[in-house]
């Protein structure tokens, strides 16, 4: 498959997640609170490098792959590197954003509004202490979904979803900059015999 299928197809998995997200986020008011990025300053975030395919052909197109790669083979910080604090001491307030949302991973999707199952198979909510705290209403509605039975989606189900369009590529679970980094490479090396692919240039 080529890489612009490859990211069509992770897109239109994204288009569907998104849409899930958005109907339980509806259901229970389960929301990330306004200029919270406290999740995305873990230093220990993992992802795979299809998750970031997308990503990495948008900076390709735009002509900015080999920068972002040098900025990352760089940059020694575990932080992901689409993260921007709004104060220099990230850890002390956790406010800040992510610089490219729309091309966020799977992982950056899921976090806060999707299940995993526990060893005895049961769904329980991945989501952050914040919205545990604030949000107890909704944090409830979400718990009594889940014991429901209802649909809500599910990080196993999604990523061998991803495995299906690349097994390789999303069967690595790497530091997220690293994961970055391999799609970077990936992208860079499919293009490096290849005419440049012909498409309009994305804001
Ligand atoms: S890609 Fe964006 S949303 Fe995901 S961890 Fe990095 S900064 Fe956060």
């Amino acid at each position: 498959m080529s890489i612009v299928r490859k990211v069509r197809a992770v897109e239109r998995l994204f288009g569907r997640l998104d849409a899930e997200i958005q109907s339980f986020q509806s259901c229970t008011g389960l929301h990330c609170i306004s200029g919270c990025g406290k999740c995305c300053t873990k230093a220990d975030i993992e992802a795979t490098p299809l998750e970031f395919l997308p990503l990495a052909f948008h900076w390709f197109i735009n002509h900015q792959a080999e920068a972002m790669l040098e900025q990352l083979e760089n940059d020694p910080s575990p932080i992901c590197t689409l993260y921007a604090p709004l104060s220099s001491d990230l850890h002390l307030n956790g406010q800040g954003s992510c610089v490219n949302y729309p091309y966020r991973g799977l992982i950056c999707r899921l976090f806060g509004y999707g299940a995993s199952r526990d060893k005895f198979g049961e769904l329980k909510l991945v989501t952050c202490k914040l919205i545990k705290e604030q949000q107890v209403e909704s944090y409830e509605k979400a718990m009594a979904l889940l014991n429901q039975k209802e649909y809500v989606p599910v990080f196993t189900d999604y990523y061998k979803k991803l495995m299906q369009i690349d097994f390789k590529l999303a069967n690595q679970y790497l530091p997220v900059n690293e994961a970055i980094s391999l799609a970077l490479e990936t992208v860079l090396s499919y293009y490096a015999y290849r005419p440049f692919p012909r498409m309009r240039k994305v804001a």
